[in-house]
């Protein structure tokens, strides 16, 4: 049967307007695990990926809110965290939706290391905005004491920017292959994976956020999967996005969707990164990639809905 990749979106676990409540994170959950149940049912082995931008967000903010009694934890640590928080809810409800079918199969959650170059330029260029909103005199006081970079977000108030650097390596790959093999629904490089260097022989933790989708994509390509699906909340790709002449690209060739990307069609930090990881996925193997919203999934699987990018 058939091997899928399937990142989930921010959409998977929260909606927009949602309080991001331990309640709505859980009943989006279950709405998420059933349709992958449906996918496990017709005999489709499933690989999960997932965001974690609020998640992680509210994390930064509870350390900072408490940072005069526990020690604040870096970055690395918290995606850990919410790796953790995160795969569990997942894989509980899906083992639910899967225990209520009669289908008995595994489900668990890698806490997944992804490798970074230490030479990365995204290092000298950080871009993503990460946590609470700070006013300008705190933005200036964490950037002495701390050495974070912070900028000003366009949507108002100073905030930190941290690197986004290129997945190249995924620590647990062996095992990731092994549990896939076992036939277990295997759930990984959550928010994007741990990102880490290799230093002077060892593995080091660093200050960064991989983006999820390109994470996901090195995650497809490292399993030869058939398809690569990535679930968002917009119905596919478009040209014009938001415009009056804005077209969805259903059924599209890789070199053309190339040239969109190429010639900047799609921001930085949404469109932009769910493209070149479906790009990347298809050249490298050949197979499908799919853009699609999370409600549609079935039909995203059978080709039937979302941007279709073959080779
Ligand atoms: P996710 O949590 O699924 O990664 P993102 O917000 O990162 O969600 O990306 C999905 C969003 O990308 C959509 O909600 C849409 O507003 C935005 N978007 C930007 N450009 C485009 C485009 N060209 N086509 C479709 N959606 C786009
Ligand atoms: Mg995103």
């Amino acid at each position: 049967m058939e091997k899928i990749v399937i990142a989930l979106g921010g959409n998977a676990l929260l909606q927009k307007g949602e309080d991001g409540s331990y309640e709505s994170q859980v009943r989006n959950a279950r709405r998420t695990a059933q349709k992958i149940a449906d996918l496990i049912e017709i005999g489709y082995d499933i690989v999960i990926t997932h965001g974690n931008g609020p998640q992680v967000g509210a994390l930064l903010l509870q350390n900072d809110c408490a940072k005069e009694t526990i020690p604040p934890m870096p970055l690395d640590v918290l995606n850990a965290e919410t790796q953790g928080q995160i795969g569990y809810i997942v894989q509980r409800e899906l083992i639910n939706a899967l225990h209520e079918r009669g289908i008995d199969k595994m489900v668990a959650t890698i806490v997944t290391q992804v490798v970074v170059r230490e030479d990365d330029p995204a290092f000298k260029n950080p871009t993503k905005f990460v946590g609470p909103y700070y006013t300008k005199d705190e933005a200036e006081k964490l950037m002495k004491e701390k050495g974070w970079v912070m900028k000003e977000d366009p949507r108002g108030g100073w905030r930190r920017v941290v690197p986004s650097p290129e997945p190249i390596d995924i620590v647990e790959k062996d095992v990731l292959k092994k549990m896939v093999e076992d036939g277990v629904v295997t759930i990984t490089v959550g928010g994007g994976g741990i990102p880490v260097i290799w230093k002077d022989g060892e593995l080091k933790g660093v200050e960064a956020v991989i983006d999820k989708d390109l994470a996901s994509s090195l995650v497809a390509r490292l399993l030869k999967v058939d398809k690569f699906i990535i679930l968002t909340d917009v119905d596919g790709v478009k040209l014009n996005y938001g415009k009056k002449d804005e077209v969805t690209l259903r059924n599209i060739k890789l070199n053309e969707l190339k040239n969109y990307y190429e010639e900047g069609h799609f921001p930085p930090g949404s469109m932009g990164p769910k493209v070149k990881a479906v790009i990347k996925f298809v050249e490298e193997t050949g197979n499908i990639g799919v853009i699609a919203h999370l409600d549609k999934v079935l039909e995203a699987v059978d080709l039937r809905s979302g941007t279709v990018v073959r080779k």
